[in-house]
Parts: structure tokens; C-alpha cells; sequence
């Protein structure tokens, strides 16, 4: 049985920054709303966040357009936008516990990891960008003629950012270290689950001395203040991670008012495929991790388990028994590795999709069920004998719920792995190198990890291929995103 520990803890934090940040104060919405934000260990309101709509957006945007055109930070130097960046990245890192602890409190995630991972690598990621800030840098072009002719990368303008709840703190850095690395304002939205971290983010971004206007942050919802932001006619890009569906609305919004630039990181299926010749035990705890990580709650996923034949059965019995052992309780528990799921949204959902994996046939090894009697926490679940047509093994089920499929030989299994309208991560155990170069060369994925999971850097790129996404986050790639190409030509 997964031990259940019910959360005993207190707030542990003072919570600072409730309100909307626009300019540089903090205000409440023009409509004088709030929202609850919930602790989803106990299910209960920690306090009322102030909830932007289409008014407090149009105020953001105002700001950011007036620090873009008119702002101290039109002519700041490249370096000095890199010194505020390491300073941001300085205090995020002295407020550690504080912020791994807004991370618990507000999304469930263990505490231990928020502070293991998603602070530090918050901190590596405005401390690459700022190491960028003043090496992005155009070329000469030998063209035709007696010209001089040279490109610039300008930034793109005001930029709309909508990030969501699994790793708020972790996702407020991506968007925002590149943005301001290259020059752009920014108006965020942190997703309505989680909005704390990135408020108090907001706060340590004054305290670094950013200028007036250069990042608002506006917590609210989805339909109003992130539709504003995807719709807005001033603002020049929208940088969004989330569902597909919501993704494709985003799209569409800013298609259909002023062509905003779009960059989308969205959802997944990713395969996980394992070949016999393997460390059994090595790929096990490795596929447990790829799918369990942050209770299930992570796009790229390993969420469809393919296993060659000859070692299904026992890999199928140890995968049953690890999650067995995953221990899911209280996350400020030392212990404890998975926390609640973010929501009822989210534990409704993934519920649902335990009982389509029951009625259409798949076998349940272990889990399936609610864990303890408050907030909203899931059995670690793995089903094995998956068929590919089953709805568990084609939806992002985005929880903490294991499918094994079994294959037969490697082009069958490729193949089987392509087939999905996703296309974000894959990865391949094997070690036979030419397996493993096979299958990361032919499957359809923005990341392809060999003989590991879930191993992401601030240096390298991650996105995704087909309706997982457009663009890129993280490394050079990342930062050309945020930026426009001039082309300057001179008559000499
Ligand atoms: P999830 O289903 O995992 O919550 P969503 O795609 O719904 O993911 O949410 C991700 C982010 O997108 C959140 O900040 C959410 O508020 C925002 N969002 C939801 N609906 C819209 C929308 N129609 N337009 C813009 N942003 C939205």
C-alpha cells in the first residue's frame, strides 16, 4: 500500500504578495475581485488573490508599452540587464526555503524537491539567460553592391506570458529570463491554481531593481485575463504553455487580432520504450520516475511504457512493486515523494481516466484509488496490458497513472511510438547503441533521452514536435524567440 499522510502543517510561510503588480505596485483588480487560492492537501482557501480581467490588462500593457518605448530600460545597457537578472537570481536563491514552501503549500509538491530542483533550477535559468544578455548579436552580410549590410536582433516588444500550475516557479523563469536577457517588457499570468510564488517573485524582481513597467504580473483566470492577453492589439508576442486545446485558442487569438508571435509549449504522450537487454532494475526505478515525477504532473511525461516481450512480466511485477512503495502524504513530510494533485479539476480528471483504463480492459497492478479522506491525493496506479487504442494510452492524462504496453521488435514498436498527435519527449533503454541511435533518430520528439528521464537543462532546448508545441524554451534557441531580425543596409 502507498502510505498515506495526511498534512498536519501550518502555513509556514507569511504570505506577502497578494495583489496585482502593475508598474511596479502592487494594486488591487479594477473590478476589486479575488479569487481563493486552495492548499490541495487539505482542500481548504490560504487566502484571496486580487483577479485581473481585460481592465487590468489593458493597465499592464500600458505600462510595459511606456517602459519598452519610453522606460529607463529602452537604454539600458546589455550587460546592466544582465546584472539585474543575476541579482533576481541571487535573491530567488536566498529565499529558497520561502519559496519552496509557497511551492508546497500552493501546488503540492514535496518540499524537499521544490527545494532540490525547482528553485535551483529556477536560479540556473535567469543566471544562463543573464550570462546572454549582452552576446546576442547580428551579423554583416556580404551583399550584392557597394553596401553596407548588417543585422540586428532587436526584442520583439511587450510580451504576454500565460504559464501554468505544475511548475509555477520553475515556469515563471523560462519565460521570463529570456524575455528580459534580450530587451522585452512582459505581462504574465501565472495560472489561477499556484499564483503565490510568482507573486513573491514579483516582489524580489522590484527589489533587484527592475524599472517601472518592465514585468507585470496578473493572476486570474484563463477566459478572461489570459484571453486578454492572447487577443490584446498591443501586445507583440504570446508565450504560452498549457494544453493543447488551450494552446490552439491562444493561436487563434493572436491570429485573429494583430499577429502576435506565437510560441507554444504544450501537452504530451510521450513514449518510453525499453528493450530487453537492459539493467532491469535501472529501468524500472527510471520508467517510475519518468511517469511519477511530480505526481504524474509533468508534459513530457513517459506516460506510454512500451516493454520488449521477453522481460514485460517482470518488469510489470517491479514497476508494481515500486509504485507500491512510493510514499504520498504531507509534502513539507521529509518523506514523502508524491504530493496531492493540483486540484479537484485535476484529481476529477485523472479519476476518470483510472475508470476508462478499468472498463476498457487494461489490468490494474496497483493503485487505481483516492489516497486518505482530504485534499486531493492519488494512489501511484500502473496498468499493464495497454492496448494502443485505449483512451489511457492516447490522452494526456496528466497524473500519476502508468500504462505498460508491451511490442515485439523495434520498427513495430517506432512506429506504435509515432502514432500520436503529440510529439514533446520520447525515450529508449537499451545497451545496444545502434538501437538506441535508431529509435532517438526516428521518433517524432522534440527531446529524445537515452537510458534517462526527465534530465532538463537550462542549455539545452526542450519543445515539441507536432501538437506539442511551436518553438523552443531554454538555450540559444530559447532566446531567439524573443527577438526580431533587422536587417540594416547602407549605401556607401
Ligand atoms: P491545465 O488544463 O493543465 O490547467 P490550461 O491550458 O487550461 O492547462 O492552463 C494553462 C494556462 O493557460 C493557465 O494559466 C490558464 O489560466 C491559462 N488559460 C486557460 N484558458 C485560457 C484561454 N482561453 N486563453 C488564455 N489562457 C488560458
Amino acid at each position: 500500500m502507498a502510505t498515506a499522510t495526511m498534512p498536519t502543517t501550518q502555513h509556514p510561510v507569511t504570505i506577502s504578495a497578494t495583489k496585482l503588480l502593475i508598474n511596479n505596485r502592487w494594486i488591487p483588480s479594477v473590478s476589486g475581485k479575488e479569487f481563493s487560492t486552495v492548499n490541495p492537501s487539505t482542500g481548504e482557501e490560504i487566502c484571496r488573490i486580487a483577479e485581473a480581467d481585460a481592465a487590468d490588462v489593458n493597465k499592464a500593457v500600458a505600462a510595459a508599452r511606456a517602459a519598452f518605448e519610453r522606460g529607463p530600460w529602452k537604454k539600458i545597457n546589455a550587460s546592466e540587464r544582465g546584472r539585474l537578472l543575476n541579482r533576481l537570481a541571487d535573491l530567488i536563491e536566498k529565499h529558497t526555503d520561502e519559496l519552496a514552501a509557497l511551492e508546497a503549500l500552493d501546488n503540492g509538491k514535496p518540499f524537499t524537491i521544490a527545494k532540490a530542483v525547482d528553485v535551483p533550477m529556477a536560479v540556473a535559468c535567469y543566471r544562463y539567460f543573464a550570462g546572454w544578455s549582452d552576446k546576442v548579436q547580428g551579423r554583416t552580410i556580404p551583399v550584392d553592391g557597394d553596401f553596407f549590410c548588417y543585422t540586428r536582433l532587436e526584442p520583439v516588444g511587450v510580451v504576454g506570458q500565460i504559464i501554468p500550475w505544475n511548475f509555477p516557479l520553475l515556469m515563471q523563469s523560462w519565460k521570463l529570463a529570456p524575455a528580459l536577457a534580450t530587451g522585452n517588457t512582459v505581462v504574465m499570468k501565472p495560472a489561477e491554481q499556484t499564483p503565490l510564488s510568482a507573486l513573491r517573485v514579483g516582489e524580489l524582481i522590484m527589489e533587484a531593481g527592475f524599472p517601472d513597467g518592465v514585468v507585470n504580473i496578473l493572476p486570474g483566470y484563463g477566459p478572461t485575463a489570459g484571453a486578454a492577453i492572447a487577443s490584446h492589439m498591443d501586445i507583440d508576442k504570446v508565450a504560452f504553455t498549457g494544453s493543447t486545446e488551450v494552446g490552439q485558442l491562444v493561436m487563434e487569438a493572436a491570429a485573429r487580432s494583430n499577429l502576435k508571435r506565437v510560441t507554444l509549449e504544450l501537452g504530451g504522450k510521450s513514449p518510453n520504450i525499453i528493450f530487453a537487454d537492459v539493467d532491469l532494475d535501472e529501468a524500472v526505478e527510471g520508467a517510475h520516475f519518468g511517469l511519477f515525477f511530480n505526481h504524474g504532473q509533468c508534459c513530457c511525461a513517459g506516460s506510454r511504457v512500451f516493454v520488449e516481450e521477453k522481460i514485460y512480466d517482470k518488469f510489470v511485477e517491479k514497476s508494481g512493486a515500486r509504485a507500491k512503495r512510493r510514499t504520498v502524504g504531507d509534502p513539507f513530510n521529509p518523506t514523502t515523494e508524491q504530493g496531492p494533485q493540483v486540484d479537484d479539476v485535476q484529481f476529477d480528471k485523472v479519476m476518470g481516466y483510472i475508470e476508462s483504463g478499468k472498463k476498457e480492459g487494461a489490468n490494474l497492478v496497483c493503485g487505481g484509488k483516492r489516497a486518505g479522506d482530504r485534499g486531493y491525493f492519488i494512489e501511484p496506479t500502473v496498468f499493464a496490458d495497454v492496448q494502443d487504442d485505449m483512451k489511457i494510452a492516447k490522452e494526456e492524462i496528466f497524473g500519476p497513472v502508468m500504462s505498460i504496453i508491451p511490442f515485439k521488435s523495434m520498427d513495430e514498436v517506432i512506429d506504435r511510438a509515432n502514432r500520436t498527435t503529440y510529439g514533446l519527449a520520447a525515450a529508449v533503454w537499451t545497451r545496444d547503441v545502434q538501437k538506441a541511435l535508431a529509435v532517438s533518430n526516428s521518433v517524432r520528439a522534440g527531446t529524445v533521452w537515452v537510458n534517462c528521464y526527465n534530465v532538463i537543462d537550462t542549455r539545452a532546448p526542450f519543445g515539441g514536435f507536432k501538437q506539442s508545441g511551436i518553438g523552443r524554451e531554454m538555450g540559444e534557441y530559447g532566446l531567439q524567440q524573443y527577438t526580431e531580425i533587422k536587417t540594416v543596409t547602407v549605401k556607401l
